[in-house]
């Protein structure tokens, strides 16, 4: 039995017919133009696309699925907003949940609030709700004394935190970790709902970074099966457990599947923790953040690739990059998938030849640098030159993969593709133009990047391949070249040889 999709465009004028099988991954057995519809034998499906323009499948490379679906329910604030809009968001809020629930917002930006928010004005605005305030960039939390008794905070921490109000770093994702699980009501209803707007935005497949509580609730949720292809990353706490267990690459079911343990070396830029070779302009000695030092980050290397797992490691600044390529550099991958490093954000030529021919590949962000731009000419000064150099990456014959970090971003590749195009948000100027992709480039590092990363055989429209496609209004290359972001939409999505989203 197979699935015949016509009335269909690719980016291959000959391709206007695709055949799927009905095997587990939906593999395509064979494209063509109309004349393949002849063969088809009685029990056959013939499915129409409506006129679409089918790309190989979109992934992305890089989301926490659970904190996505989560962030649908939580305070939204923008980042441009200054400290009274917060606070009156957080008001709102508190008034309409039922009491002693916790209130728990994302978004709020040191840049525009001018410094970091004070402990009083939360515990005013959050009246007698645990409240738990995430920055733009997740580095940071802003507590109330609620929450800060909730957490169960001790000793010198509770005293400085009762204070300022303020966690950084590793015990910010602590909290947040922390906060999530005693809020436990709807993180099924979370991820179900991450599930279905990867869908709807075209996605075929993510890369999740979770903890174990992540892990848990997608392995036990029925939105997962059969919709959306999910490889995972756990952070390394949780990771531990799986090398405990003996749980290597590849270990999985259906569309689930084990890849490796995520590692930190670094902070973000705009908590100026990224870690750098030289300081932070404007802040003279901050040199940034180290979160694992480079012995560990080879022993985690190590402990990893012994086990079977592969290593993901997030890095932002120039110094954090560099070493994550000496700690992996030379290692092999593992069946045909790569060690990755997440980021990338600051990339010395050293580290670009470094990672070229090797089995690392790079995970970025391109929406992000819409973002960033700003804040990495302000602190990085010149040396922003090196900063999201997806061209020179992409010369380099580098495997690249994009994604969103939603929730950091929104799960949907429109931004990413325009970011990555155009390093610029529509009408403005450029941003070290040279390092500019076409098109067909940016869709390769949603489609086919992510694949090679991953070692699929999937993100190419040929017979072997998985049959994983997203189908498109129009060819999204039209909207990218005419200025019109507006013109991608996504009017189906198949994964494994189903439609699992069509408009
Ligand atoms: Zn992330």
């Amino acid at each position: 039995m197979a699935t015949f999709w016509v009335d269909l465009a690719t980016a291959n004028p000959l391709v206007t017919v695709i055949v799927t099988d009905t095997d587990v991954n939906g593999t395509i057995l064979a494209v063509g133009d109309q004349t393949l519809v002849s063969q088809r034998r009685p029990n056959d499906r013939v499915e129409s696309l409506s006129g679409g323009f089918v790309t190989p499948g979109f992934w992305d490379s890089h989301v926490h699925l659970l904190e996505w679906g989560r962030s649908f329910s939580r305070v939204r604030c923008q980042a441009d907003e200054g400290l009274d809009q917060v606070l009156s968001k957080v008001r709102q809020r508190a008034r309409d949940l039922a009491a002693e629930q916790w209130l728990i917002g994302v978004g709020w930006n040191r840049q525009a609030l001018g410094r970091d928010p004070d402990i009083a004005s939360l515990d005013q605005a959050a009246d007698s709700h645990p409240a738990l305030m995430v920055s733009l960039d997740y580095h940071t939390v802003w507590l109330n004394h609620v929450a800060i008794e909730r957490l169960q905070l001790r000793g010198e921490e509770a005293r400085r935190a009762s204070q300022t109000g303020i966690l950084r770093e590793d015990r910010a994702f602590w909290a947040q970790d922390e906060a999530a699980r005693l809020d436990e009501a709807g993180t099924q209803a979370a991820v179900d709902r991450a599930v279905q707007s990867a869908v709807q935005a075209g996605f075929v497949g993510v890369t999740a970074m979770e903890d174990r509580q992540g892990l848990l609730t997608l392995a036990a949720s029925d939105a997962v099966e059969g919709k959306l292809r999910i490889q995972l990353f756990l952070r390394h706490q949780a990771g531990r457990g799986l090398l405990r267990a003996g749980i290597s690459q590849g270990f999985g079911y259906h569309l689930l599947t084990i890849m490796g343990v995520k590692l930190f070396v670094d902070g973000a830029l705009g908590s100026h923790t990224a870690w750098m070779q030289e300081p932070y302009l404007e802040e003279p000695g901050n040199m940034g953040i180290r979160s694992l030092s480079p012995p560990a980050l080879r022993r985690w290397a190590s402990l990893l690739t012994g086990g079977g797992l592969l290593a993901s490691v997030h890095a932002i600044g120039d110094q954090a990059v560099h070493e994550a390529v000496k700690a992996l550099q030379h290692r092999q991958g593992l069946n045909g998938a790569m060690h990755r490093i997440e980021h990338a954000q600051l990339l010395g030529d050293v580290d670009l030849d470094g990672l070229t021919g090797s089995a690392v590949g790079l995970s970025m962000q391109p929406a992000h640098l819409l973002v960033d731009r700003d804040i990495a000419d302000r602190y990085w000064g010149a040396r922003s030159r090196g900063a999201f150099r997806f061209a020179d990456i992409l010369r380099s014959r580098i495997p690249l993969a994009f994604g969103s970090d939603a929730p950091i971003a929104p799960l949907e590749p429109v931004s990413g593709l325009w970011a990555a195009v155009h390093r610029a948000r529509p009408g403005d100027e450029p941003w070290y133009p040279d390092q500019r992709i076409t098109s067909d480039e940016a869709i390769w590092c949603y489609t086919r990047g992510p694949a090679i990363l991953d070692g699929r055989p999937s993100g190419l429209i040929e017979p072997g391949y998985w049959g994983d496609l997203t189908v498109w209004r129009e060819d999204p290359r039209i909207g990218l070249s005419t200025g019109e972001p507006e013109r991608l939409a996504v009017q189906a999505t198949i994964v494994a040889g189903r439609r699992v989203f069509a408009v």
